[in-house]
């Protein structure tokens, strides 16, 4: 059976079927075919998806904290912490830094 994932938009919610994680997606480039997954599940729009309450482990993904894929094609912005961690393209995505101040010396 597959699971289809549906078009990243911006202004998108999605969640995940397998853990709390809820993102809203902040920037999508060219990603036609490539589905963001959070531990191997597909996140699905969050309004179509029953998700489980949450584990009470440390969520490795946590709320307010925004995440891009290595080339910053896709930025997720999380609403809600989960334990799964998220991937793009079957790449983990990592806490976007914040952008650094040009130097003053
Ligand atoms: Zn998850």
């Amino acid at each position: 059976m597959t699971i289809e994932a549906p078009q990243l938009r911006v202004g998108e919610q999605l969640a995940c079927p397998t853990c709390s994680t809820k993102v809203v997606v902040v920037k999508a480039g060219q990603v036609d075919d490539i589905s963001v997954t959070c531990d191997g599940a597909v996140l699905q729009s969050a309004k179509s998806v029953t998700q489980p309450a949450p584990a009470g482990a440390t969520p490795s993904t946590l709320i307010g904290k925004r995440y891009v894929d290595a080339d910053e094609t896709v930025e997720l912005l999380c609403t809600a912490s989960g334990s799964g961690q998220l991937s793009f393209g079957g790449t983990a995505m990592t806490l976007k830094a914040a952008k650094a101040l040009p130097a003053s010396d």
